[in-house]
This record gives structure tokens, C-alpha cells and sequence, in this order.
């Protein structure tokens, strides 16, 4: 009896480890590397918001490259951009 509980228990804790780890890990690691990253470059946390739409999309470093060739907002295509704000995290 008892070795048939262990048996069983290693199972579940075999198929947990599997299907837990592969499928949370993956889904976890996707959302990690886009959420909050600039869309443009990929390399740096988006730290500026364009407004009037509020996306906060890009890095201040991809707002200054792109300066006035960037007429809508990247995310929503909302043209014309009316201001860019550097946030400034603390
Ligand atoms: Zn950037
Ligand atoms: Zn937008």
C-alpha cells in the first residue's frame, strides 16, 4: 500500500514538473521580454509616453532618433503626435 502511494505520488509530481514548468515558464518568459519594452529597438525599457493616445511604447533614445519622421504613434497609428513625456522612474 504504501508503495503504491509513493508510486502514484512521484507520477503526479513527475506530470506537474512537465506540464507546470513547461507551459508557465514559456508563457512567463514571452510576457517578460515585451511587456514595457521600446518597440522600436527592443534593448531599453519604454520610458516615454506619446500623447494624446498615452502609449508608452518607446525609449527616450528612439524618440530623439526618430524625431519628426515619427508621425503617428506606433502602437495605434495615432497621427498627428501631439507631445512626447520622458517618464522618469524612482
Ligand atoms: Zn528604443
Ligand atoms: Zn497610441
Amino acid at each position: 500500500m504504501a508503495e503504491k502511494i509513493t508510486a502514484l505520488e512521484k507520477e503526479v509530481v513527475a506530470a506537474g514538473k512537465a506540464g507546470g514548468v513547461a507551459y508557465g515558464g514559456s508563457a512567463a518568459e514571452v510576457e517578460d521580454k515585451d511587456v514595457g519594452m521600446c518597440i522600436i529597438c527592443y534593448e531599453r525599457l519604454a520610458n516615454t509616453v506619446i500623447l494624446p493616445c498615452k502609449h508608452l511604447c518607446i525609449c527616450a533614445v528612439c524618440s530623439e532618433s526618430t524625431g519628426e519622421s515619427l508621425k503617428g504613434c506606433p502602437v495605434c497609428r495615432h497621427a498627428p503626435i501631439e507631445q512626447r513625456m520622458t517618464l522618469f522612474l524612482c
